[in-house]
């Protein structure tokens, strides 16, 4: 049966002109029938397209930063393309779509599901200008809809993978394409059973990747990034940092699992249960080995390093005297459920159940809510969480000295604090 391998390129990858160039290059001598490309919106798209639906919910401008993303992309197009290339007419029209799409009615009640239809955009137009890019420079690629493949649940901006229809669609649909052409697809978005676009979560393209191989049997995963592979430490914060040459997937697992943004959390589970092999390489340096993310089966005892901003401490009180009982705990962890946020760090005492968890637009103030009637809920904004995996003592010491600290918690093999650098 066919080999089949699925590459993943993040927005830095596709950041520019130049980016996009040097991806053509990596694909010189590698691109070939049975490879699936996953591209992602191109830089920090997602995060003007976020901004725009803040603006549209303050009722403020946002025509404005829609011109001015939708300029970057046309811009990076003349440098791509000769004039009369028809991309820039494609370009102009995905963005005629999004403007729709921000001009729909949005509320506090279907935000979730507005900011799906609006962000999804960041991938339809990168994926538009890298398919045709690809194209004119003779490497012949497929350009498909991830939304015809990927079916999901209607939990908007984290969506939930139908994996029994979306294998079915894999296998009918991209399958036969594959035996004849690469083909192309955006990072992060799907579609639910109505046919409305969802996404899986913030930096979810690793995740598509992984899905993608999972239903197709792939042989490997590449994700292509602007680091040289997986590192004890993010390389931009400490550049000391160093190289995993591989690591087993249960250590990359917990990685992701406490911030480490290389890859996104999802991506190990279905890679791990099909025995598939996962490669973090560097773009900018496509011969380097990288990292190799299999089973293994030793864990490596490196001490690592991860940090995690915009979080947002909340400790629920029991109010009536009484201690902290399993019912306590799980009246927050249902509203924490419902509301589709993950617990980064749990520590409960006497009288107190504190947890940490990521900043997001109206999740907190829904979630006090919620528990104010039973506890008495405080909370700290934009604190950091650090962790340390396998610590040395010394580092601990140096760590604890460097911030003002509201909670610590200590394993046989991690550490973890947060609180606020000093
Ligand atoms: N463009 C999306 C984001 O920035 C998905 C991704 O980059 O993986 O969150
Ligand atoms: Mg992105």
């Amino acid at each position: 049966m066919a080999k089949i391998a699925v590459y993943k390129f993040g927005g830095a990858s596709v950041k520019d002109s130049d980016s996009i160039k040097n991806l053509a290059d990596i694909f010189r001598n590698r691109l070939r029938k049975n490879l699936v490309i996953v591209v992602s919106a191109m830089g920090k798209t997602t995060n003007s397209l976020e901004e725009i639906i803040d603006l549209r919910l303050k009722s403020e401008d946002w025509y404005s930063k829609s011109a001015i993303l939708e300029t970057f992309h046309l811009k990076v197009c003349e440098e791509l393309f000769e004039q009369d290339h028809p991309v820039f007419s494609r370009i102009k029209n995905w963005f005629i779509q999004l403007k729709l799409a921000v001009e729909r009615p949005l509320t506090k009640e279907n935000y979730d599901e507005f900011y799906d239809q609006v962000v999804s955009f960041g991938e339809l137009v990168a994926t538009t200008i890298v398919m045709e890019y690809l194209c004119a420079q003779g490497l012949i690629v497929l350009w498909q809809d991830a939304r015809e493949l990927i079916r999901t649940n209607s939990d908007f901006r984290f969506a939930q993978v139908d994996w029994g229809w979306t294998r079915v669609a894999c296998q009918s649909q991209l399958l036969p394409k594959l035996d004849q052409f690469p083909v192309l697809t955006q990072g992060f978005i799907g579609a639910d059973a109505k046919g409305r676009t969802t996404t899986l979560g913030r930096e979810g393209s690793d995740f598509t990747a992984a899905i993608l191989a999972a239903c197709l049997d792939a042989e490997s995963v590449t994700i292509w990034k602007d680091v040289p592979g997986v590192l004890n430490a993010d390389p931009k914060r400490f550049p000391a940092a160093r190289l995993f040459d591989e690591l087993d997937y249960k250590q990359a697992a917990q990685m992701t699992f406490y911030g480490a943004s290389v890859i996104h959390p999802k991506t190990i589970k279905p890679l791990a249960n099909k025995s598939i092999p996962l490669f973090v390489k560097s773009f900018l340096n496509p011969e380097a080995k990288g990292t190799k993310i299999y089973g293994s089966g030793k864990p490596n005892p490196t001490p690592t390093l991860i940090v995690k901003d915009r979080q947002i401490l909340v400790t629920f009180q029991v109010t009536d005297f009484s201690f902290v009982e399993e019912q306590h705990i799980h009246q927050v962890y249902r509203e924490l459920d419902l509301l589709k946020l993950r617990v980064n760090l749990l520590q409960t005492s006497a009288i107190g159940i504190s947890i940490v968890i990521d900043y997001q637009l109206f999740k907190l103030e829904k979630l006090v809510e919620k528990l104010a009637s039973i506890f008495k809920v405080r909370y700290n904004e934009n604190l950091q969480l650090l962790t340390i995996l396998n610590p040395e003592e010394e580092m601990i010491r140096g760590f604890s000295a460097s911030y003002t600290i509201l909670l610590e918690q200590r394993t046989r093999t991690t550490f973890q604090l947060v609180g606020k650098p000093i």
